[in-house]
């Protein structure tokens, strides 16, 4: 039997801890926030699941973790369909058909690929090495400049010029007329809210689970007590950064309770020129089919915002600077902590979707447990 600490009540800690406790392993969970669930916390107000920490839309083509996570609740059939609001000028999101007709006019998919063909002429063949380039090599100047630069400048804070393509990778191209956000085999939102899900892994015997507690206020204590430490904080902080500091962005939520039955008809809508603050609004109840009180509705506006140290993180910048520092110290944590795994979006440093944290977790499950 190992006695593990798992840091952090997110979904890699706690996917990891409760199938260390089915091993027969002792698990200790602390959790720095007064809540567990990390940022896919979800609280019910006014009826309504409220997402605390921004829109959790749930999305995998992963079997193993679809059937996972089955265990721990109904998933309902909501298919994320984002709405642009570019001064408002509204447009289908992501980047399809109902996107070029809105844009452009154009009925057919060859329409609408001849008008992309001549926009992406002004890259002159060239390969994208940023995110300006591919945008505009992916769906034209046009969309680049009203859908995509305003957003994405304010949501990172730097120009796209000097942000990685990947980024925008993440977003289908589309020549059909279907407005589902995600490429994925199964989608949906879980019927009561992220925080059961979490709830439920965490509650079988052997986890205990301590909030308001923070790993660096017993450092020492925590690496001399346990066989092995599960660590889902930022890596650079966990060695002191002492290499350097990691970039991350920050945000801040806005939440009101208005007393509308329905505010803007659809559950995210992202405002996509550079002038307003906020990148999006989400009215919580339209990812549960319009549940929630009568006459009452709870929105949250999402301002990106710079990120300081002891602000909370959210996006790992995943430039080649930054890139190459994480790598850095990975190698520092295999030589100088080989009891500590670092694991999720922070322990790692990857943009991270729900279901992939979930596939690392069950990962690193399979390595430590094989031969149990
Ligand atoms: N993006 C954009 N316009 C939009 C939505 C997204 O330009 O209306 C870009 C932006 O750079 C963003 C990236 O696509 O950072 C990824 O978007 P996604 O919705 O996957 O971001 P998340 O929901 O993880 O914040």
């Amino acid at each position: 039997m190992t006695k593990y600490l798992v840091v952090g009540a997110g979904l890699f800690g706690a996917t990891f801890a409760r199938e260390a406790a089915l091993r027969g392993h002792q698990v200790h969970v602390i959790e720095k926030l007064d809540h567990i669930a990390g940022h896919i916390y979800t609280k019910e107000i006014e009826g309504i699941q409220v997402h605390e920490y921004g829109a959790h839309i749930f999305h995998t083509s992963n079997e193993r973790v679809w059937q996972y996570v089955q265990q721990f609740a109904t998933f309902n059939r909501y298919t994320n369909a984002p709405i642009a609001n570019y001064q408002g000028e509204i447009y289908n999101l992501p980047f399809n058909m109902n996107t070029f007709h809105e844009m452009w006019g154009v009925v057919t998919p060859d329409e609408a690929r001849q008008k992309i063909e001549e926009q992406r002429r002004v890259l002159n063949g060239k390969q994208p090495e940023n995110l300006e380039e591919q945008a505009i090599s992916l769906i034209g100047t046009d969309i680049y400049e009203k859908l995509i630069k305003g957003y994405t400048e304010k949501q990172w804070g730097r120009k796209a010029t000097e942000l990685p393509p990947f980024i925008i990778r993440r977003l289908p191209v589309r020549y059909i007329y279907d407005n589902n956000y995600f490429n994925d085999k199964y989608q949906g939102i879980p019927i009561g809210g992220y925080t059961q899900i979490v709830a439920k892994m965490l509650d079988v015997p052997g986890i205990t689970v301590e909030i308001n507690t923070d790993f660096y206020d017993k450092r020492d204590e925590y690496l001399r007590d346990y066989d092995r430490i599960i660590f889902t904080g930022m890596i650079d902080q966990f060695f002191d950064y002492q290499l350097g500091t990691l970039g991350y962005r920050g945000l801040r939520f806005e939440t009101q309770i208005l007393n509308v039955d329905n505010y803007q008809g659809n559950a995210v809508v992202n405002y996509t020129d550079a002038q307003t603050p906020f990148t999006r609004i989400i009215e919580h109840k339209h990812f549960e089919f319009g549940k929630g009180n009568h006459g009452k509705t709870v929105i949250t506006h999402e301002y990106p915002q710079t990120w300081h140290q002891g602000d909370e993180p959210y996006y790992p910048i995943n430039d080649m600077t930054n890139n190459t520092l994480y790598k850095r110290y990975h190698e520092l944590a295999t030589q100088k902590a080989p009891n500590v795994v670092f694991g999720g979006r922070l322990g790692q440093y990857r943009y991270y979707n729900m279901d992939q944290v979930i596939a690392a977790a069950l990962q690193l499950v399979d390595r430590e447990f094989a031969e149990d």
